[in-house]
C-alpha cells in the first residue's frame, strides 16, 4: 500500500472512531498526496534558488540585488502573508534551509517548554524592531550588509532547527518575520497542505500553522508572549508609520542618525499602543478581536499607503525605495488612487470578512505509531491543545 494511501486510511479510521476532530468547517489532518508533496518540494527548491540568486546579487551586484530584494521581493511579502501565509510558510527559503536537517533526520528534535516558547516569541518581536530600522541606517543602501544580515539569521535558523523539533524554535519562535505573519495572517484566503511537518509532533503550544484565526494574541498566557502579542497588535501600525518618515542614509551616515532611525518608529509604536490600549479598554473583551483586526488592517494599509507610490518615485523621500522613478510620466493623482484602493481593500480584508475562519495550513496527522498503542489519541483538528507539556526530546519515528 502506498504511504499516502495508508496515511489517509489511518485518518479515515480515526474519523470513524470519533477520535479525530475533522469536520467540514475545520481542516483535518490528511497527508498530502505524493503529487502534491512533489509539487511543494519543487516550489521550495524554486524559491530557495531565487533566494540564493538574490543573495549572490546582493553580494556581487549590489545595485541590482538591493532593488530585487528590498524593492521587488519585500513589498510583495505583507500581501502574501495576509492572503496566503501557509504558502509562504511552505516555501520560505530560510525555513526550507533550516528544516533540511529535520527532513534528513539530523535534527536533535528537542522539545521546547511552553515558557521558552513564550520567551522566543518576544525575541522574534525584539529582532523585528531592531532589524527594520537598520534598513534606513545601512541595509537599504548596502547589498553586502543585507546579505550578511540574512546569513546571520539563516545561521540562527539552521542552529535552532538543528536542535529543536520542527518549527518550534525558529519558524514559530524567534524568526523576526513570524510576528508579522501572525499579525497579517488572521484571515487567509486559502488553507494549504503543510509541506514541512509530517508527522505532526505537537511541538508548538498553539501551533500557528494549524490554528484557525491565528493572531499574535492567540499565544499562551505567559507574560512574555502576551507582551509580544500586544506590542505587535497595538504597536506595529504606529511603528510602520514612523518608519516611513525616516530617510535612507548612505555611505555610513546612518550610524550617526540612530536616534532618528529608531526614535521615530518607536515613538509611533508608543502612540499606537496607547490608542490600542484605550480602545481595547473601552471595547472590552467582546470587541477585542475587532479592535485587533482594525490595528492589523491599519498596519498593512499604512505600509502600502507609502510603499506602492514609493516604488515609482512618489515616496516621502523621492528616490528612496524606488524601483523606477516615473514621476514625470505618471499622473499626479496616481498615489491617491493607489492609497484609496489598498486602504479600502485591507479594511475589507480584515474587518469586512467576519465569517472567515481558517488556518494557514492543515495540521498533518500525528505519528501512526501513536494510533491506539500508547494511550495517545490521534488528534488532527486545528487549534487543539498541545499533546504534552513535556520537555523531553520528541521520540524518533524515522
Ligand atoms: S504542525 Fe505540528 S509539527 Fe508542525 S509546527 Fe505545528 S505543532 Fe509542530
Amino acid at each position: 500500500m502506498k504511504d499516502s494511501t495508508l496515511w489517509n486510511g489511518v485518518h479515515r479510521l480515526a474519523v470513524r472512531r470519533g477520535r479525530c476532530r475533522g469536520s467540514s468547517r475545520l481542516p483535518t489532518g490528511v497527508r498530502p498526496s505524493a503529487g502534491e508533496r512533489r509539487a511543494w518540494r519543487a516550489a521550495q527548491v524554486l524559491v530557495w534558488g531565487v533566494g540564493v540568486v538574490l543573495l549572490a546579487l546582493l553580494l556581487f551586484v549590489p545595485n541590482v540585488g538591493i532593488h530585487a530584494f528590498w524593492n521587488g521581493l519585500i513589498p510583495v511579502a505583507p500581501a502574501l502573508l495576509a492572503l496566503a501565509p501557509g504558502v509562504w510558510r511552505n516555501v520560505c527559503p530560510m525555513g526550507s534551509t533550516a528544516l533540511v536537517a529535520r527532513h534528513a533526520g539530523l535534527s536533535r528534535r528537542r522539545r521546547i517548554s511552553e515558557a521558552s516558547q513564550a520567551r522566543l516569541s518576544l525575541v522574534g518581536v525584539v529582532l523585528l524592531l531592531a532589524i527594520v530600522p537598520l534598513r534606513h541606517v545601512v541595509l537599504d543602501t548596502d547589498g553586502p550588509a543585507t546579505a550578511l544580515a540574512i546569513a546571520i539569521l539563516a545561521l540562527a535558523a539552521v542552529v535552532s532547527c538543528g536542535h529543536f523539533e520542527w518549527k518550534s524554535a525558529w519558524c514559530s519562535g524567534a524568526c523576526p518575520v513570524h510576528p508579522v505573519e501572525k499579525l497579517y495572517g488572521t484571515k487567509p484566503l486559502v488553507t494549504v497542505a503543510n509541506a514541512h511537518c509530517g508527522p505532526c509532533e505537537r511541538c508548538v503550544v498553539t501551533c500557528p500553522d494549524s490554528s484557525v484565526a491565528m493572531t499574535p494574541l492567540s499565544a499562551t498566557p505567559r507574560p512574555s508572549a502576551r507582551l509580544a502579542g500586544r506590542l505587535m497588535v497595538g504597536g506595529f501600525a504606529g511603528f510602520v508609520w514612523g518608519w516611513f518618515h525616516v530617510p535612507d542614509y548612505a555611505g555610513g551616515e546612518g550610524w550617526s542618525h540612530l536616534s532618528t532611525a529608531y526614535g521615530l518608529p518607536l515613538a509611533g509604536m508608543a502612540a499606537s499602543l496607547l490608542l490600542f490600549t484605550l480602545l481595547d479598554y473601552l471595547g472590552g473583551p467582546s470587541r477585542r478581536r475587532l479592535v485587533a483586526s482594525a490595528f492589523a488592517a491599519a498596519a498593512i494599509a499604512c505600509y502600502y499607503w507609502y510603499r506602492l507610490p514609493a516604488l515609482v518615485g512618489f515616496g516621502p523621500f523621492p528616490g528612496d525605495g524606488a524601483l523606477v522613478d516615473l514621476r514625470d510620466s505618471l499622473p499626479a493623482w496616481l498615489p491617491a488612487a493607489s492609497r484609496a484602493v489598498t486602504t479600502t481593500f485591507f479594511a475589507w480584508w480584515f474587518l469586512g470578512r467576519s465569517s472567515v475562519v481558517r488556518s494557514w495550513s492543515i495540521r498533518p496527522l500525528e505519528r501512526i505509531a501513536d494510533l491506539g498503542g500508547h494511550g495517545v489519541s490521534l488528534i488532527c483538528g486545528a487549534g487543539d491543545a498541545p499533546r504534552s507539556g513535556s520537555t523531553a526530546p520528541a521520540r524518533r519515528t524515522s
